[in-house]
């Protein structure tokens, strides 16, 4: 299991406008004066999102489902959409318990409805943040995420599946998987992320053995670099810089930062 923190949420007023559906900014002002502002600064600071994932492989493809590190996922939907992949992200997202908190404790309807829509931000932020660092991570040009309970046939019960192949979620990220297959905290959300586009760079640091889809051969040497590059982008642009050489990968870095 990876745990991956490193996410911060921070959006403007125009973007919460925008997920309400009211863009006109003074009939905004009419309706709810500053209400909106004083809440997204109130609440932005405690909205501390995590991730958990594994970096997982299909290990076979049955005709109603696919296999994923042992564990049996049932929907020919998925099945489908999987159907030229090796490597797949199982994860689970939340944004914790402060914003929820926030909301059963606000009295006025529309707060609720305000704070509802920021949680839903929130976590559509974090959800994008935990797909870039991956598809940086392990080299792949786009990814996308399919969720149980949200696409086709794959019904939500199926999230148990995704707690057990990833390990102890609730124990490292604090996220409940309950009964009538409910997450707790409310604003998490589980699922698979897959690649839609396999590059040679996503192979060369992809050791599974005998992929029929493989572009190029898995590099050891590379993937290390890579890791290193990705976890910490200013040590590495240092150690580079002081060995002088690789200055084309330094130069890419500093775009890429
Ligand atoms: S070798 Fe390439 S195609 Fe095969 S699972 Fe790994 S990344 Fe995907």
């Amino acid at each position: 299991m990876e745990i991956f923190e490193d996410m911060q949420v921070d959006f403007s007023l125009s973007e919460v406008r925008k997920k309400i559906r009211l863009e006109d900014p003074d009939r905004l002002q009419e309706i709810m004066g500053n209400r909106m502002q004083n809440l997204i600064d109130k609440v932005l600071p405690g909205i501390l999102p995590r991730a958990v994932y594994r970096a997982g492989f299909l290990d076979s493809k049955e005709d109603a489902g696919v296999v994923v590190d042992g564990i049996g996922f049932q929907s020919t939907f998925l099945r489908k959409t999987l159907e030229d992949v090796g490597r797949v992200f199982p994860f689970v997202i939340t944004i914790g318990t402060q914003l929820e908190e926030e909301i059963t404790q606000a009295d006025d309807l529309i707060d609720r409805f305000l704070l509802e829509k920021i949680g839903d931000l929130a976590l559509d932020q974090a959800r994008l943040q935990l797909q870039d660092y991956l598809k940086k991570r392990y080299g792949f040009n786009r990814l996308s995420s399919m969720c149980p309970g949200g696409y086709g046939d794959w019904p939500v019960q199926e999230r148990k599946k995704i707690f057990s192949v990833i390990g102890d979620v609730q124990q490292n990220l604090g996220v409940r998987l309950h009964e009538n297959f409910r997450l707790d905290p409310q604003k998490s959300i589980s699922g698979l992320y897959f690649p839609t586009e396999v590059s040679i760079l996503s192979c060369q640091l992809c050791p599974r053995q005998a992929c029929l889809y493989r572009k190029a051969a898995y590099n050891g040497k590379k993937t290390k670099e890579h890791q290193d590059l990705v976890r910490n982008p200013i040590q590495t642009l240092i150690k580079e810089t002081k060995q002088n050489k690789k200055f084309r990968e330094v130069e890419l870095l500093l775009l890429w930062a």
